[in-house]
């Protein structure tokens, strides 16, 4: 069975405005059209972007079609015509936050597509990212503007450089960190899920899961 290829419908500011402060929207519009080496220097003065993320005139319009591309998949899903989508697209997204790009990332995709479910009347979302790194940037738009009807749960390697929590395990009824030990093996990984985030997503009843799925070659080093 071949799978349908769906051309997404690029997020609009508004969609965007959800999770993200309108400077760092701005920010991020106006890289792409300065060229590399421009644009680097504005990453630099700005801190909104790091100045090693590569941009190219078409920066933008990739940000926009990646967040967009998981709004669409809300839709469809919610909206019943498809039980599950998978959004393979780039710029990634959990480790931007409301103010500010990291690690690559521009727009939080999964956030920016959990407001979007809220707003088409789910009443609860989660978002469960494996990626091998926290999801800073999700966590703080969840914390911010997630009004306690958004479930994050995260798990990554320990010592991961982007969590900046000062604890981990359930740090708010709708925060989960779950840092796994380097070179944990797979039953490790699933008797972590088993024992506390299936449990937690069936406590917290969302209508809708976004899956925030890092997937990196491995081994890597970061
Ligand atoms: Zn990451």
């Amino acid at each position: 069975m071949s799978l349908p290829v769906i051309r997404p419908n690029p997020a609009s500011e508004e969609i965007l405005r959800r999770a993200h402060e309108q400077a760092h929207i701005d920010h991020v519009k106006s890289i792409g059209k300065k060229g590399l080496v421009r644009a680097t220097i504005a990453n630099i003065r700005s801190t909104m972007v790091q100045s090693y993320t590569r941009v190219s005139p078409g920066t933008y319009a990739a940000a926009i079609n990646a967040a967009g591309a998981v709004c669409d998949a809300v839709e469809d899903t919610l909206s019943g015509k498809c039980n599950r989508a998978f959004c393979a697209v780039r710029p990634p997204g959990h480790h931007a936050g409301p103010m500010r790009g990291e690690g690559f990332c521009l727009f939080n995709n999964a956030a920016i597509g959990a407001l979007h479910a809220l707003e088409l009347g789910a009443q609860r979302v989660a978002i469960v990212d494996f990626d091998r790194h926290h999801g800073n940037g999700t966590q703080a738009i969840v914390e911010k503007s997630g009004n306690g009807r958004v479930l994050f749960v995260s798990s990554y390697q320990a010592g991961c450089k982007y969590d900046h929590n000062k604890s981990s395990g359930q740090l708010s009824p709708t925060v989960l960190t779950l840092p796994i030990p380097e070179h944990s093996g797979y039953a490790a990984v699933e008797g972590l899920y088993k024992q506390q985030v299936i449990p937690a997503l069936y406590a917290f009843k969302p209508d809708i899961i976004l899956i925030s799925a890092g997937l990196v070659r491995s081994p890597y080093k970061s």
